[in-house]
């Protein structure tokens, strides 16, 4: 354990003891130092109206007896020698009597030391060199009564103590009539009231440091608990457990802290599951598709639509896959210019929330809010999406849908990398799957779905043509005008074939310069139609080289899957069949495949 020298830097916990410790050790020396001095002499205050009181009620004494003197019913010496005795006995307190003593001073009656009685005490001194007897005389005679404070022994004991007593002159006689307090009684009863206030602030501050210590770990166990959890996430030690949550104790700043840090917990962890999903996902569309649903049935946002961008920037709706296309959001125009969209443009959110008509391309919908979020991957957007809310109508609905469209946010963010992955992915399978020179499928593409487009056909009880091309005379191409050239002729040639068929067929470079067609979802006989529109288109082809024009022609053979044979390979082999055939027959031509083509010796 290290000190740390500056408060700032002390854990809560002693900071929380010591402020309390700080707290009733001022509140007990305020009590000690300022308050007991005040209680002290108050209390010798009222001990000392009790002895003038006393003295007081001997003194009037002194004065009906005088009185009776004067009227006759006694003589002067009897009424002295009467009301003496009587002082004499009178007691309260604990050891407190009365005394008197004359002006010369002569003790006149002392009912502790009757020895003094009759003794001349101007000369008298206690034990600190005070003439109290003198004193007392001066006192009385400059204001008739008054306090003197003098050493003088308890009733019984020898050793003089401080005292304070009350002295008041009964002028006819000439006496002084007197009665003390001992101060140390007085201090006794301070001590105890001392010892009192010692003891229950000993008890009070343990009871203080006790409860400090209580409500010091009630914030800073569920504090630390915060912390650690944070220093897991922020360390990412790869153990951190993110099911992982703090009871909530209390319904204080800590309560709300701990609730707070339960509910970032909650979205981390629910978060990363997620990523953990998508990232297993096969295909860049079930992202998109997992995305919508999320954001729609888990966020509650209203709608959601997602446009993905293509590499040759155009844009295809792709959530929700039941969009009814002819009420669409936006303009049509953005489907063939990716660029339209301001989103997809800029990079950034695009929110009607900031300006109502911020994109032109947004149809305008009055009581419709828009929030375009683009995701952008490796410096490109790869998809926009857009969330569609209704209106809100009041601050907390805003405040709601902001909140909505944050957490869609950081979705979106924590599945930027798991969508740059699969595109990049589905990018290489593409490059492996193609042709470079024509772009059309490869072999490697054939084999690998051949299996999928043939349970298709069979499932959906339809047909498949398959047109096998080959360009007539093509080796003088390459020996004329060179393998440029060439490569030019089976550019353009590829490009006709595609422009003949519809964009779901498949064109696949099957060799050299050998094309496969298939046509799918054909009806029987409708091949050939389609052949001979791929040779006309050939025929009429002109590909321009630096020594002047080429035309070629072309020879197509034709089968149709199932109808030909019950395996596709062996349709395939048959279109070939067929296409050697048209070769043979002059070129030029769309020959049909028919059984006796083949005969089972050919194998
Ligand atoms: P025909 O088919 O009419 O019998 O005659 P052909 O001259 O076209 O003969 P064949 O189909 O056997 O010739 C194929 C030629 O195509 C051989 C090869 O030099 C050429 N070839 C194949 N692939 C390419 C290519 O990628 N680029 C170029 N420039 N030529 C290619
Ligand atoms: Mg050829
Ligand atoms: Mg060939």
């Amino acid at each position: 354990m290290t000190y740390k020298t500056r408060f700032g830097e002390w854990p809560i916990l002693a900071k929380i003891i010591t402020i309390s410790i700080i707290s009733v050790a001022f509140a007990a020396s305020v009590i000690l130092l300022f308050l007991m001095p005040i209680i002290e002499s108050s209390m010798i205050d009222g001990e000392k109206k009790a002895v003038k009181n006393v003295v007081d009620v001997a003194w009037t004494m002194l004065r009906d007896y005088d009185n009776q003197a004067k009227n006759g019913q006694r003589t002067l010496e009897d009424a002295k020698e009467k009301v003496a005795l009587r002082i004499a006995k009178m007691r309260y307190g604990q050891n407190e009597y009365l005394w008197i003593n004359d002006t010369r001073p002569v003790m006149v009656m002392h009912p502790m030391q009757p020895e003094l009685n009759g003794t001349n005490l101007n000369d008298y001194k206690d034990t600190n060199g005070k003439y109290m007897f003198r004193e007392f005389v001066a006192k009385c005679r400059a204001d008739g009564s008054g306090f003197v404070r003098y050493m003088w022994p308890k009733p019984g004991e020898l050793k003089p103590v401080e005292k304070i007593s009350y002295v008041r002159l009964f002028q006819p006689w000439g006496w002084i009539i007197g009665s003390g307090i001992y101060i140390d009684d007085v201090r006794k009863d301070v001590g105890r009231f001392r010892l009192y206030v010692v003891i229950c602030s000993m008890i009070f501050a343990m009871m203080t440091i006790v409860l400090a210590v209580v409500i010091g770990n009630g914030i800073t166990r569920p504090l630390k608990k915060v912390i650690n959890g944070l220093r897991d996430i922020s360390r990412g030690t790869g153990m951190t457990d993110l099911s992982k949550r703090i009871a909530i104790t209390s319904m204080d700043e800590i309560g709300m802290l701990s609730a707070e840090f339960n509910g970032l917990m909650e979205s981390i962890n629910s978060m990363s599951i997620f990523k953990k999903v998508i990232e297993e996902d096969s295909s860049l569309e079930d992202v998109y598709r997992r995305l919508g649903d999320l954001f729609t049935e888990d966020l509650g946002i209203d709608r959601c639509l997602i446009y993905r961008i293509d590499d040759k920037n155009a844009i295809q709706l792709v959530y929700p896959t039941d969009f009814d296309q002819e009420d669409p959001f936006c303009s049509r125009d953005i489907l063939e210019h990716g660029d339209l969209c301001k989103a997809r443009r800029t990079g950034h959110i695009i929110s009607s929330t900031a300006f109502r008509s911020i994109c032109l391309e947004f149809i305008p919908q009055r009581r419709l809010v828009h929030y375009c979020l683009p995701a952008v991957v490796g410096g490109n957007t790869a998809a926009v999406i857009q969330l569609l809310f209704d209106k809100p109508g009041s601050p907390e609905g805003v405040t709601a849908m902001q909140a909505k469209v944050f957490k869609a946010e950081q979705y979106l963010n924590e599945s930027l990398s798991v969508i740059e992955t699969k595109r990049l992915m589905g990018y290489l399978r593409d490059t492996a799957l193609s042709d470079p020179l024509t772009g059309l499928h490869n072999r490697r593409y054939l084999s690998e779905y051949a299996e999928k487009i043939v349970a298709g056909i069979l499932r959906r009880d339809k047909a498949v043509g398959l047109v096998m091309c080959d360009l007539d005379y093509f080796k003088q191409v390459n020996d004329t005008y060179g393998h440029n050239a060439g490569d030019a002729v089976l550019k353009e040639t590829a490009n006709a074939i595609k422009r003949s068929v519809r964009e779901a067929d498949i064109v696949i470079r099957f060799g050299g310069e050998e094309l496969l067609v298939l046509l799918l979802d054909i009806k029987e006989g409708e091949t050939m139609k389609v052949a001979e529109k791929i040779r006309l288109a050939v025929e009429q082809l002109k590909v321009k080289i630096p020594e002047g024009v080429i035309q070629k022609t072309i020879s197509l053979g034709i089968s149709e899957f199932p109808t030909d044979a019950t395996t596709f390979w062996s349709c395939i082999k048959f279109s070939d069949v067929a296409l050697y055939r048209a070769k043979e027959e002059g070129r030029n031509r769309c020959v049909r495949f028919t059984p006796d083509m083949w005969t089972e010796d050919q194998v």
